[in-house]
């Protein structure tokens, strides 16, 4: 099994790895400490203090907050999205492209999808408007709950300490 250093998960992280490295580490069975090198690499990246118990994706998280130990869905700039179990886009910005004229802002004339058929629903921070998370649904059909991790389970699987309020 191999291990990686601090650069190496810091070069991953922003996306710079090389490609043999990256190649590997996808590959290989994952080493133990990845996931403390991950995490130490994400909070190194943010201003507040609540511990990064989970990234959601490049600037979403689910953290423990240092206030109350809640487990909560945080941004990068610090907007609290609420309960980690509760869907995190329902408490976001949400702009919809379903009309013609607004597909054909991110498509070629012609090459968009009918938007009877497809909408895309952008998800948006209120607070930094970073888009979080884009949806290509059919216009009805409801807001996808993306995930929602088994906290408990995770932090066994790891042989860590779960965080107090799993
Ligand atoms: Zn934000």
């Amino acid at each position: 099994m191999a291990t990686y250093t601090k650069k190496q998960v810091t070069d991953l992280v922003h996306g710079e790895l090389d490609w043999d490295s990256l190649h590997r580490m996808l590959s290989m069975p994952k080493d133990k400490e990845r996931y403390g090198q991950f995490i130490e690499v994400l909070q190194e990246q943010v201003s507040w203090k609540d511990r990064i118990i989970l990234p959601l994706g490049p600037h979403l998280f689910i953290v423990e907050s240092a206030k109350d130990q809640a487990l909560v869905t945080k941004c990068t700039c610090g907007h609290d999205f609420g309960d980690y179990r509760q869907n995190w886009k329902l408490n976001a910005l949400i702009h919809v492209r379903d009309s013609e004229e607004k597909m054909s802002e991110v498509y070629p004339k012609l090459m968009a999808p009918h938007t009877e058929w497809q909408v895309y629903r952008e998800y948006l921070c209120p607070t930094c408007g970073t888009l979080h998370d884009v949806e290509a649904p059919t216009p009805w059909y409801p807001v996808i709950h993306d995930f929602q991790p088994d906290l408990k389970t995770f932090f066994d699987w790891m042989e860590m300490p779960a965080p107090a309020r799993a």
